[in-house]
């Protein structure tokens, strides 16, 4: 195989599913674009706790790339990036071999942070890659027990919704306020909710460890059981550390607002991944970068100024409830109500469509 490439795309996240769309009916740049991603399906996070709930089939909510690719003369490779050498640029896969390209596009994604774990007694299922999870989450439900969660943003909130009534018992623990980074009274409904479900919350209850079949929190033993879904917030990818690109504080790839590394211009990231001040990791961010994104790597191509990511000021979340319903979040208000899910549902089956799901 030829491993030279004019631009690489790594990672099919929700900006590059967006991108490839785009240069599927115009504006394609000039020259050899390759699609480099671990699996050969990018699933949608939105619709995951629907999967869990038996509202949707997983086919529903994966997007098949190689097909997507085709449709844009993107060359599709599927392989796990282990390294990044930004000057070249280039990509060391885990097969051992090396791509390069004149510019590189990163949208990674992120991974949840794991809790240290001494011992096999307790198995830990994080929500991400969403392949492995379905996988293992349909193991788990043909022989259900109690089980934690761990987390108490949305995914969390949701997946305990979705999980209700499908094993025994479910405990939820988070670090902080559930939903701390939402309106006040949307955790006072997540709240009612997962009452009302018979989910335990836990919170001011920052797990960090797991002995055995045991949870650790605040120096004592918090809960007892075998199985973990680890729903914590966004972690960067162990690998980027070591790339030499200019990271943040945490972990994740300074860009710029037209999505290009502040080290190294030739490199560009987007979603969760990349850093930048007033944006948070979220799908909403990821999606819509990918218009500007596109834009752009068509743009450099040519020497031509590039256009700026404005994030906008206030982000709307839907979650689900687990009884077809949803709360909604926006500028600090919240509802709910079946109308949402309603709503929800729609704008989630209509991002699918739109990107060529088996519906
Ligand atoms: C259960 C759950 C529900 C969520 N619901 C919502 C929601 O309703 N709304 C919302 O805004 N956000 C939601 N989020 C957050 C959302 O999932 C993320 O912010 C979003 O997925 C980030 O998208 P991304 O484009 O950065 O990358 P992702 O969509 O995460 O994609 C990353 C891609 O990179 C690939 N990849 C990763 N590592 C490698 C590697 N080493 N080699 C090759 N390929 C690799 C992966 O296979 C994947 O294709 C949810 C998260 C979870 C866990």
């Amino acid at each position: 195989m030829n491993t030279d490439f004019d631009l690489l795309l790594a990672g099919a996240g929700h900006s590059h599913l967006g991108v490839i769309r785009q240069w599927a009916s115009r504006d394609r740049p000039m020259g050899r674009i390759g699609l480099v991603s671990a699996e050969p399906h990018a699933w949608y996070s939105g619709m995951m706790p629907g999967v869990v709930a038996e509202r949707y089939q997983p086919r529903q909510c994966r997007v098949a790339l190689p097909k997507l690719c085709a449709a844009a003369d993107v060359e599709f490779v599927q392989g796990t990036i282990v390294a990044l050498q930004p000057e070249t640029p280039e990509l060391l896969l885990a097969t051992g071999v090396s791509l390069r390209s004149t510019w590189l596009s990163l949208n990674l994604g992120s991974l949840p942070w794991v809790p240290e774990q001494t011992g096999d007694g307790m198995e830990m299922l994080s929500v991400k890659p969403f392949a492995d999870f379905i996988r293992r989450w349909q193991q788990w439900e043909e022989a259900p027990e109690p089980v934690a969660v761990l987390g108490g943003g949305a995914a969390g909130v949701e997946l305990a919704l979705a999980m209700s009534g499908r094993v025994p018992a479910i405990s939820l623990f988070t670090a902080g306020e559930l939903l701390i980074d939402h309106a006040p009274r949307l955790r006072r409904l997540a709240l009612r909710h997962l009452g009302a479900a018979g989910v335990t919350v836990s919170e001011h209850t920052p797990i960090h460890s797991v002995d055995g079949n045991t949870l650790i929190g605040n120096g004592e033993q918090c809960w007892r059981g075998r199985r973990l879904v680890v729903a914590t917030g966004p972690s960067p990818l162990e690998w980027l550390r070591e790339s030499g690109l200019r990271l943040d504080g945490q972990g994740f790839v300074e860009v710029s607002p037209s999505l290009q590394s502040r080290s190294h211009p030739h490199v560009f990231a987007s979603g969760d991944c990349a850093s930048m001040p007033g944006v948070a990791r979220n799908g909403v961010h990821a999606v819509r970068q990918a218009r500007v994104l596109a834009t752009n790597l068509s743009l450099v191509a040519i020497g031509q100024p590039l256009r700026r990511y404005h994030p906008q000021a206030h982000t709307l979340a839907l979650l689900a409830d687990g009884q077809g319903g949803a709360m909604l979040s926006w500028a600090g208000l919240a509802a709910e109500g079946d109308v949402f899910g309603v709503w929800k549902n729609h704008l989630d089956l209509s991002f699918m469509r739109r990107h060529g799901a088996d519906i």
